[in-house]
């Protein structure tokens, strides 16, 4: 970018900031979107995304199925063309620190480059939550996860447990289920909380055990997993049970951090999700935000790239005013 000016700064390149470059890009900005590592985000490791409108896959002419529904990657990687052919500009590198002087928003590198832009859409997006419990960290990588598409093939035919109730338990359970027969959900509940079509081709999914009330206490094992310490939480009984993988699904955790760099003040809910209005506005003028890192949020990808698109019009509107 010519003397890395530009309209509009994105900062990450999930669904939400690449509909923003589309968008964007489309309203003639110059946009430039930096991402710290891949595009895609979070979606990228979703199996089927079957459930973006649209994304129902291909029929032939007498009306059998070509293709089913694209995957996360597949998807990303078509919004990733789609902005850039709109002229999104993309910058793979890491931003340390955001700061606004006057209507100006300088965005500094770790590497000590700087950009500047008249707006700036934080779409950072969220990251897996982790559980806190013995063994979890000693064991990442080693049989505990955060991605069945990105390992579950290394687990083929091994008893894996999934932690979580919600829709990525659910989705992933599923994925898993394709590659063992042994896959226990474990939920502290006695009910999962996904969306009922998830919840019902969980239950009846004959790979996948679910077994509520119960939360996991520690991972045990030597140089990979071994085994997990569970416990039912009505009977308050605690047992040792064999397992080669943990999938964990506990919900995510912001990514806002940058929100709060330079002299920046924006406004944070309690769980540290940044506060915006319809227009997808923060309390700083010129800053916006979207998708998962947002306050409120549904957090789908369509969601995303709705907010997405929401913010890159507002905040064109806003580079116009000025
Ligand atoms: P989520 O909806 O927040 O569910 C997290 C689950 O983990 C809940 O069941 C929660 O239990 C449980 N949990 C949290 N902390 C725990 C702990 N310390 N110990 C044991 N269990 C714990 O999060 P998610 O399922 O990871 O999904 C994240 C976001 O992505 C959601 O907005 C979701 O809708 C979206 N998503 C959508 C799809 C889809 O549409 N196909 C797929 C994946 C993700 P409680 O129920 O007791 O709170």
């Amino acid at each position: 970018m010519s003397e890395n000016i530009a309209d509009l700064i994105i900062i990450g390149a999930g669904p939400a900031g690449l509909t923003a470059a589309q968008y964007a890009g489309r309203a003639n900005l110059k946009v430039l979107v930096i991402e710290q590592t891949a595009v895609g985000g979070q979606a990228l490791v979703i199996d089927v995304l079957e459930n973006f409108p649209g994304n129902a896959g291909q029929l032939d002419t007498a009306g059998k199925e070509l293709t089913g529904p694209k995957t996360g990657f597949e998807f990303c990687m078509d919004m990733h063309r789609q902005a850039e052919t709109f002229g999104a500009s993309f910058l793979f590198n890491s931003v340390s620190s955001i700061k606004k002087e006057g209507n100006v928003f300088k965005v500094d590198l770790i590497d000590d480059t700087s950009y500047t832009a008249t707006a700036v859409i934080i779409a950072t997006g969220a990251r897996p939550r982790l559980l806190d419990i013995p063994g979890e960290k000693e064991f990442f990588a080693k049989g505990v996860s955060c991605c069945a598409t990105c390992d579950g093939i290394f687990f083929k035919g091994k008893k894996i447990f999934v932690i979580g109730g919600g829709d990525a338990a659910c989705d992933e359970a599923r994925y898993l289920s394709r590659l063992s027969d042994k896959i226990v959900l474990i939920h502290r509940r006695d009910s999962l909380r996904a969306q009922k079509a998830l919840i019902q081709r969980t239950l009846s999914n004959p790979n996948i055990k679910v077994r509520y009330n119960t939360i996991i206490k520690e991972i045990k094992g030597d140089v990979k997993v071994k085994s997990v310490i569970l416990m039912d939480v009505k009977t308050n009984e605690v047992y040792e049970e064999e397992a080669d993988a943990i999938f964990i699904f506990a919900g995510t955790a912001p990514q806002s951090s940058l929100a709060k760099t330079g002299n920046l003040n924006t406004a944070l809910d309690e769980n540290g999700y940044i506060i915006t209005d319809q227009k997808m506005a923060t309390n700083v003028a010129g800053l916006f935000a979207a998708g998962d890192v947002r306050s409120g949020a549904f957090r789908q990808v369509v969601t995303a790239s709705a907010d997405g698109a929401i913010a890159a019009h507002n905040a064109a509107g806003y580079i116009d005013e000025l």
